[in-house]
């Protein structure tokens, strides 16, 4: 059996008043001919990135419209997962090339991982499967009666060739795939339902849920930020292509003109990213004896609130990503209002059109300067968080990636019918999701 994360119940009728009501009322049209389909998501880890970030949310909300669904997880041990990573690197343009033996490695774990796929008794009307680590299940798993979706959340439009060539070939079985750009679609891919739709986030989930003020001070002084100082983040996993490095080069040059600017980068550690660890100790090494610079991680229980404080209360939070599929931080931070420096790469552009949200960047150079900029011009900086805000409002919450997914599912359902089943009401009622 695969494991099963367990995401608790969510409401849609809460978040009426909050999301916009065009995607709450679409919601309630396209999930009435879904109900009582089941449903699965497939990945790779249950904490500690954004797709563990979306799932959470989303899966609760897709029961609550009566779609059955389950969160699961793939099983893999670290030679697995450094191998994925190595796949995940080489997707994103990254050199090198697999050895025979992490081939190997990777395609033996996947034969386990399809046969508990196939002895778990539900039979699904749709699996999604997110990111590459997974993604040849599909393939291993022909004679389930599934139409698959492959996410894929990073960034596949320079694949390294290599890394492509062995993948492809495995993704013949899917009926759909998304990607959040469309340049992010590799060449040559072998599923012809491609569909761009970004991620989101959860404006009521503890990470975005409004945080108090002074609960929000405590809750940073509580892990050693001094609140009466300037203070600028990053939050993201400690992964090179987000260049955590470079931001503490870019605070570096910013600092002699901010002498009590306090950096803080607040990093999670996965499960499915061994290669963190080295990243984390390559960060201690650069950042060592400096007591305004804090390293703070999710295994001394730097969590959703504490982030949520970080990204409310920091004066800039900087996402100084070279290579990102989205980078839900930046939503996340922008609902918050805070102005974000954004590396100008993926999905974020697409969070901070021109004079929305903050400023985007090429360089360290860059970054420090608009910084520098932001903290100096206290209120362009809010002027731009607010117009951030409401960017995400429109675009970029939970209940519109709903809409997008339904609108997929309803058309896979056309395309090859649903075994009839028992219809599963929806918990919430259409005048809740109406409005009424
Ligand atoms: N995150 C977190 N704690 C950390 C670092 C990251 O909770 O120390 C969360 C962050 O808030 C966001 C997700 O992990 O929800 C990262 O998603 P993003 O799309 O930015 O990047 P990914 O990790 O998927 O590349």
């Amino acid at each position: 059996m695969l494991d099963v994360v367990d995401v608790g119940k969510r409401s849609l009728a809460t978040y009426r008043g909050i999301a916009p009501d065009s995607d709450l009322d679409a919601l309630h049209h396209l999930s009435e001919e879904l109900r009582g389909a089941r449903c699965m998501h497939l990945s790779a880890t249950p904490y500690g990135g954004g797709v563990s970030e979306l799932l959470r949310s989303l899966v609760p909300l897709y029961n609550d419209l009566g779609i059955v669904t389950d969160w699961k997880l793939i099983h893999g041990d670290e030679a697995f997962f450094q191998v994925t990573k190595r796949i995940h690197n080489g997707l994103q343009g990254a050199p090198g090339a697999l050895t025979e033996s992490e081939k190997a490695t990777y395609l033996a774990n996947a034969q386990l991982n399809a046969q508990r796929l196939v002895s778990d008794s539900e039979n699904y009307d749709f699996v999604f499967v997110h990111d590459p680590q997974p993604a040849v299940l599909a393939a291993l798993s022909p004679h389930l009666d599934t139409r698959w979706i492959w996410r894929c959340h990073i960034d596949t439009s320079h694949p390294n060739p290599t890394f492509w060539d062995f993948l492809a070939p495995y993704l013949h079985a899917y009926d759909a795939a998304i990607f959040t750009l469309r340049e992010f679609v590799p060449p040559q891919l072998p599923i012809s339902d491609v569909r761009i739709y970004a991620p989101s986030i959860d404006p009521l989930s503890p990470k975005n849920h409004p945080l108090p003020e002074r609960l929000a001070r405590d809750v940073l002084e509580w892990i050693g930020i001094r609140t009466h100082r300037p203070l600028v983040t990053q939050v993201s996993r400690f992964d090179r292509w987000k260049d955590p490095l470079g931001v503490v080069r870019a605070y570096q040059r910013v600092r002699p003109h901010v002498p009590d600017l306090q950096l803080a980068l607040a990093g999670s550690l996965a499960l499915d990213d061994p290669e963190g660890w080295s990243v984390y100790e390559e960060l201690r090494a650069a950042t060592a004896g400096d007591s305004l610079i804090h390293i703070l991680t999710n295994l001394v229980g730097v969590g959703n609130i504490e982030v949520n404080a970080l990204q409310a209360l920091s004066d800039v939070v900087v996402q100084k990503s070279v290579r990102e599929g989205f980078g839900l931080v930046v939503s996340e931070t922008l609902w918050k209002g805070t102005p974000v420096v954004g590396g100008r790469v993926g999905g974020i552009p697409l969070q901070m059109p021109d004079d929305t949200g903050g400023i985007l960047v090429d360089t360290v150079e860059e970054c420090a300067e608009a910084m520098l900029h932001l903290l100096r011009h206290p209120e362009e900086a809010q002027l731009l968080g607010a117009r951030g805000h409401e960017h995400v409002r429109q675009h970029f919450l939970m209940p519109r990636l709903l809409v997008d997914h339904l609108r997929l599912l309803k058309h896979l359902a056309s395309v090859r019918p649903l075994p009839p089943r028992g219809i599963v009401p929806a918990s919430f009622s259409a005048a809740n999701l109406q409005g009424v």
